[in-house]
């Protein structure tokens, strides 16, 4: 198996200039790496400008969140149709800083999941346990969880269309990833979760891993059998680290698949 997806998310950073900077240095020196996808999922007030410098590349568009309506009385929202429209192909639903700091509950990521099927986005769904709920055991029970409310609401064939991304909420910005065997664990637990919608489409599934990735440590986490990719948060606003980061997923599993 190949790396399937390397996502940067920029999380709320940058300036209309930064960020095309960060461009200018990405998109070329990721042209050449054909072996996995790619893609930065920017600030809301950034997509028309990233989606320019991402035209013609092999570097795809996301967005960080949704709105779960489609349209009308909604202030402050966007919504799917409008990320599509912007050529969005990527949309980050209950990243662990949505659930935590704006209070997006199990059921509204699995709205906002249903919301970005609708219109033909790729929901990357995060899930992750906290570091209390690690110490406690209970890391399988949170993950399985937030699955469940997407499968609940939108069916188990509905994850088929997507991403998952484990993304242990201890490793996300700590500077402290997860050992590639602790990843594993999880990709594995979840991707047997999905067997239950089928094997095949457990088979199929992209689970990424996210918390702390740098060029570091990418190669080891990207080599365990069930990690399909990363989701890379601060490390993606460092031109040479986020194309470290990608590098390794390119050459990743190589030797393995021979
Ligand atoms: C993230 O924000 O999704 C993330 C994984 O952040 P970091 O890579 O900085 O830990």
């Amino acid at each position: 198996m190949r790396i399937k997806l390397v996502a940067g998310n920029w999380k709320m950073n940058g300036t209309l200039a930064s960020s095309r900077a960060l461009l200018e240095a990405v998109v070329p020196a990721l042209a050449p790496l054909k072996r996995a996808n790619f893609a930065v999922c920017s600030p809301f007030p950034h997509l028309g400008l990233v989606q320019q410098a991402l035209r013609g590349s092999n570097v795809a568009l996301g967005a960080q969140d949704v709105c779960q309506h489609d349209n009308g009385a909604y202030t402050g929202g966007v919504s799917a149709a409008m990320l599509a429209d912007l050529g969005c192909r990527y949309v980050i639903v209950g990243h662990s800083e949505r659930r935590a700091v704006f209070g997006d509950s199990d059921e509204l990521v699995a709205l906002k999941y249903a919301a970005a099927v609708r219109h033909r986005l790729t929901p990357i769904l995060c899930v992750g346990e906290t570091l209390a709920e690690r110490e406690s055991g209970v890391t399988e029970k949170v993950v399985a969880r937030q699955l469940d409310a997407v499968i609940g609401h939108c069916g188990a064939a509905a994850l088929e269309r997507g991403v998952v991304a484990y993304e242990p909420v201890w490793a996300i910005g700590t500077g402290r990833n997860a050992t590639p065997e602790q990843a594993q664990a999880v990709h594995e637990y979840v991707r047997g979760r999905l067997a239950a919608a089928g094997r095949r489409m457990a088979d199929a599934a992209c689970i990424l891993y996210g918390g702390s990735v740098k060029a570091a440590n990418a190669a080891q986490l990207f080599a365990m059998p069930d990690v399909d990719g990363g989701l890379i948060g601060g490390a993606s606003l460092v031109a040479g680290e986020f194309v470290a980061i990608c590098r390794a997923a390119q050459s990743s599993k190589e030797t393995v698949k021979s």
